[in-house]
C-alpha cells in the first residue's frame, strides 16, 4: 500500500490546483471535492470527489481518504466543514471560516475586536437603506454579505441612484460601506500553524480593474513605516481571529496614511501567486507544510515581482500567441486549464520578476500585450 500522504481539498480550481503543485513537490497528493468534474485540480492529481458541497454521505466518505482538509474558497456551508472537522483536522477552522463567508460577521468581528474597517451600516431592506445612506452618505459601495468575489453582488452609489432598483440587483442582508478614495490597495498574507509559529510575506500592493484584481506588486511602493504597520495589522487579526492555515487580510491604505482592513481571506488568495516565484517558500507549498504537519518554510522575498492576471476577457477578440513568452525575461507564465475563456474567469496569470517592481511591471505588460496582440 502507499504511503503517499493525501490532502483533502474543498473547492478545485485555480487555488486548489496550486496548493497540488506545491503538495507534490513535498511527496504528497491532494484529493478534491467540488462539483465540477474534470477541474483545474483534478487535472494535476487525478484524485477528486464530484458531489455538491451538501451531500453528507459523500464528504463523509472523503473525510475517510484524507489526513487533513484545506479550503480554497469561503463558500463552503458550514455543516459540511463541521462534519470534516469532527473526523480530520481542517484548514481553516469552521469557526473562522464561517466568520470570514459573511461580511457582516466579518465586519462586525473585526469592528467589535477594534480593528480599524472603513464605516459601514447593516441593511435588511429598503427603509434598512434609506437609513444607511443617511449615516454613511455618497458615495457608498452596496455589498451583498454572502457568496461575494471578484465584485460580484456588489453595488456603487450616487446620489442619482435609484435605492430600490440597487437592493433588488444585491439582494438582503447587506452592508453599505463608505466609498473610499484610497491611495493604494495592500494585502498581506499571514501563515500560522498548529504550534503558533506565525510568517508573513509582503506587503503586495494591489490593483483592481471593476473590482476584480488586475496586478500584484511586491514589495508593495510604500514607506517601510506604513509596510510595517500592515504588517502588524495583519499578525494582529490572525493571531485574533486563531486561524491555523493562511490568512489574507485586504487592506485599503488611505492618503492620510490611515490603513482599513478591507476583508479577509482564510486560504490562500490571488495578490500572493507571485510567491511561487518570489519567495522562499509560496503560500501554496506553506498551506500544504501546515496541513501535512511539517515545519513552515521561511517567507523571505527573493526578489521584486509583478503578477498580472489574464481573465478571460483577453481571449474574447483573439487567440494568444504563446510563441513570445520567453522564460529567459523572468516572466512565468501559469495556465489553469479551464477550457472556455469568459468575461472575468481567471484563466492564468503572469509573474514577472526583475530588480526593481518597474523593470518586472514592464516586462510583464509587455508581455500581457504581446501573447494577446
Ligand atoms: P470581493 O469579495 O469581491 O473581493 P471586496 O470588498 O474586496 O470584494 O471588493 C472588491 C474591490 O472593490 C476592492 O478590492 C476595491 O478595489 C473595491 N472596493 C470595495 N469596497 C470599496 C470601498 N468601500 N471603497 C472603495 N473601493 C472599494
Ligand atoms: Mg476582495
Amino acid at each position: 500500500m502507499s504511503d503517499t500522504k493525501v490532502l483533502g481539498c474543498l473547492g478545485s480550481g485555480q487555488l486548489g490546483r496550486m496548493v497540488a503543485i506545491a503538495a507534490k513537490k513535498l511527496g504528497a497528493t491532494v484529493h478534491f471535492f467540488s462539483p465540477e468534474a474534470g477541474s483545474p485540480g483534478e487535472q494535476i492529481t487525478g484524485l477528486a470527489t464530484v458531489a455538491a458541497y451538501d451531500d453528507f454521505g459523500a464528504l463523509s466518505q472523503f473525510a475517510s481518504q484524507v489526513s487533513a482538509v484545506v479550503c480554497e474558497f469561503e463558500n463552503v456551508p458550514s455543516q459540511a466543514l463541521e462534519l470534516l472537522a469532527s473526523r480530520v483536522r481542517v484548514f481553516p477552522a469552521p469557526r473562522v471560516l464561517h466568520i470570514c463567508q459573511h461580511r457582516l460577521r466579518e465586519k462586525t468581528f473585526l469592528s467589535e475586536s477594534g480593528f480599524p474597517v472603513v464605516p459601514f451600516a447593516t441593511v435588511d431592506d429598503l427603509a434598512g437603506l434609506r437609513r444607511a445612506v443617511n449615516s454613511i452618505g455618497f458615495p457608498s459601495v452596496l455589498k451583498t454579505a454572502g457568496f461575494g468575489y471578484d465584485g460580484k453582488g456588489q453595488r456603487k452609489l450616487g446620489p442619482a441612484d435609484d435605492l430600490a432598483s440597487a437592493l433588488s440587483n444585491t439582494p438582503p442582508p447587506c452592508v453599505l460601506e463608505q466609498f473610499l478614495d484610497f491611495q493604494l490597495e495592500l494585502s498581506v498574507i499571514v501563515a500560522r500553524d498548529t504550534t503558533g509559529d506565525i510568517r508573513t510575506w509582503g506587503p503586495i500592493e494591489n490593483v483592481h480593474r471593476n473590482h476584480i484584481l488586475d496586478t500584484s506588486i511586491c514589495p508593495a511602493r510604500i514607506s517601510a513605516e506604513t509596510a510595517r504597520a500592515a504588517t502588524d495589522l495583519a499578525m494582529r487579526v490572525a493571531r485574533h481571529i486563531d486561524v491555523v492555515g493562511l490568512l489574507c487580510v485586504e487592506m485599503f491604505l488611505e492618503r492620510n496614511g490611515t490603513i482599513r482592513v478591507n476583508e479577509l481571506a482564510p486560504r490562500p488568495h490571488n495578490s500572493g501567486h507571485l510567491t511561487i516565484e518570489a519567495s522562499r517558500t509560496s503560500q501554496f507549498e506553506q498551506l500544504a507544510r501546515i496541513a501535512l504537519g511539517m515545519p513552515m518554510g521561511p517567507t523571505e522575498m527573493t526578489s521584486p515581482s509583478v503578477m498580472l492576471n489574464l481573465l478571460g476577457d483577453l481571449w474574447q477578440n483573439t487567440s494568444p500567441d504563446w510563441s513570445v513568452v520567453d522564460t529567459k525575461k523572468n516572466c512565468h507564465l501559469h495556465l489553469y486549464g479551464k477550457a472556455i475563456p469568459k468575461p472575468g474567469r481567471k484563466m492564468g496569470h503572469l509573474t514577472a520578476i526583475a530588480p526593481t517592481v518597474d523593470e518586472a511591471y514592464t516586462q510583464a505588460s509587455t508581455l500581457r500585450k504581446n501573447i494577446f496582440g
